[in-house]
């Protein structure tokens, strides 16, 4: 399990900078750098038409990651102690990205 900072505060899942799911997606299969990764879970909240206050920010959770030329990917999945997704004002998955990317 991982930690999740997430700065997308237009995102449907967010709630204090933290993100409301168990697991997300991370995409970026022939991803070299940071910038060619992105946040598949993403959902714009247009209008801020749902508010976060019933959601329970998750501390840690699940993250599956197609990015296999970072660092951090074992299988597919994020063996990160801690991560950052950022991309604040994101419209679409593509403006989102896993800032701690690190290519081997
Ligand atoms: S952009 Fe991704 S990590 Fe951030 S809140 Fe949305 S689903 Fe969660
Ligand atoms: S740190 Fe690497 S393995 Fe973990 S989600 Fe980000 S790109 Fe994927």
């Amino acid at each position: 399990m991982t930690k999740l900072d997430c700065s997308v505060t237009n995102c449907l899942h967010n709630a204090d900078n933290c993100c409301c799911k168990q697991a997300i997606i991370v995409d970026g299969q022939n991803a070299h750098d940071k910038c060619d990764t992105c946040c598949g879970s993403f959902d714009e909240n247009r209008e801020g038409a749902f508010k976060n206050v019933f959601k329970t920010p998750e501390s840690r959770l699940e993250i599956d990651c197609e990015a296999v030329n970072c660092i951090y990917n074992e299988g597919r999945h994020c063996q990160a102690e801690h991560i950052n997704v950022s991309g604040d004002g994101a419209s679409r998955a593509e403006h989102t990205q896993c800032a701690t990317f690190t290519e081997r």
